[in-house]
């Protein structure tokens, strides 16, 4: 090994993991801290865990109630307007419609 260009290695660094879990590993750094390790990971433990470490779950969840709540209150005017539409006119909307208006014609 050449001197002086190697950073000092600690055989047995503590690596603490954030389930609580602790244990040793070769390592340039003394001490270590992770998220995940194999007694957590869910490859490892076959359950379902998010890792979410910027709170994107909880901003999501939150923006998802916020359009739920929108969506109830105002829709009611649109599918109103639109059930009447439906009922007077009769061409085709979507492409189910058409073929199903074809063959009805045809047959
Ligand atoms: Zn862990």
């Amino acid at each position: 090994m050449k001197e002086n260009i190697h950073p000092k290695y600690y055989p047995d660094a503590k690596v603490t993991c954030s389930c609580g879990r602790v244990f040793t590993v070769g390592s340039t750094l003394p001490e270590l801290r992770t998220e995940l390790c194999s007694a957590c990971h869910p490859f490892y433990t076959g359950q379902e865990k998010l890792v979410d470490t910027e709170r994107r779950v909880e901003k999501f969840e939150k923006k998802m109630a916020k359009a739920k709540a929108s969506a109830t209150s105002q829709p009611k005017k649109k599918s109103g307007d639109k059930s009447a539409k439906d009922s007077s006119d009769q061409t085709p909307r979507t492409l189910r419609d058409m073929l199903k208006q074809a063959k009805e014609s045809s047959s």
